[in-house]
């Protein structure tokens, strides 16, 4: 990997790990190549605590967010005999207490109608509360959609909320138009597959203010890597496939992505 600042908008370190990654050199080896920051982000609402123990002896880089996806909705027939480990009541006092961790993002949170996670109404419930929770604390949001967009746009809209859409997946409209209301538009490995024409077409027309590159790590790894567990070490195909679209160098890619990271949370120096 070339030498160059970048960052990772969005991982699963205890994901990787369960995948067989050892966390404690993946840090070391992002740290020889030039990581300059990562966001890990929760999937269930009471994982912070494991998460910030497990990450933070090992990079002082990443950042942690706090949420609870779509999925916790779904009916766990192992743990809990056919029912969502937790009600959408419990899942926010969780929330809320696990405030003090001091996360840096309310995430990921959102809308995911490709799979039945629990009806679209608790979903959207769900979504919203957590909006609201990000507004009441002052805090950005991490958001994931998946065949949803149109009500995502929506909710977004109608709440003053402000932060990532992860692992963009809309079209090219959809992506000015989350632009305008001032969101940050990540794109993951997917960038980089044969069919990803609009994504390619999103990307062009974004300003390059609005564009992060995250890897959502151990999932969607890269063209090349297809198939293997993603990591943030495998990001750069990605980058390289951002910077070819925008016509700039890799490096260039690279600032840029970490300076948006860095300003939107208020990690520059610079206003
Ligand atoms: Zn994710």
């Amino acid at each position: 990997m070339e030498a160059m600042r970048f960052i990772d908008s969005h991982f699963h370190g205890l994901g990787m790990a369960a995948r067989g990654i050892e966390l404690g050199r993946l840090f070391g080896d992002l740290e020889g190549l030039g990581f300059a920051g990562g966001l890990d982000i929760g999937t269930r609402c009471d994982d912070l605590e494991k998460r910030i123990e497990t990450i933070r002896p090992l990079s002082d880089k990443v950042l942690f967010t706090l949420g609870s996806g779509p999925w916790a909705l779904q009916a766990d027939a192992d743990e809990n005999e056919g029912k969502p480990i937790f009600s959408i009541d419990r899942i926010m006092e969780i929330l809320k207490e696990s405030l003090r961790l001091n996360p840096c993002s309310i995430g990921e949170i959102g809308l995911d109608y490709h799979w039945d996670y629990g009806t679209r109404e608790q979903q959207r419930e769900l979504l919203e509360r957590q909006l609201d929770l990000a507004y009441e604390n002052a805090l950005p949001v991490v958001i994931h959609c998946r065949d949803a967009m149109e009500d995502t746009l929506s909710i977004l809209s109608a709440h003053k909320a402000r932060g990532i859409i992860h692992c963009y997946s809309g079209s090219p409209s959809q992506a000015l138009e989350l632009q305008r209301q001032g969101w940050m538009i990540s794109f993951a490995g997917n960038l980089t597959y044969p069919k990803a024409r609009s994504l390619e077409e999103s990307l062009a027309c974004l300003d390059l203010s609005s564009i992060l590159i995250e890897t959502d790590a151990p999932y969607l790894a890269p063209q090349a890597y297809r198939g293997q567990v993603n990591s943030p070490l495998l990001i750069l195909e990605t980058y390289r496939k951002a910077a070819a679209i925008k016509a700039i160098s890799v490096e260039k890619m690279g600032e840029i992505a970490t300076g948006n990271f860095e300003r939107l949370l208020g990690l520059s120096k610079e206003p």
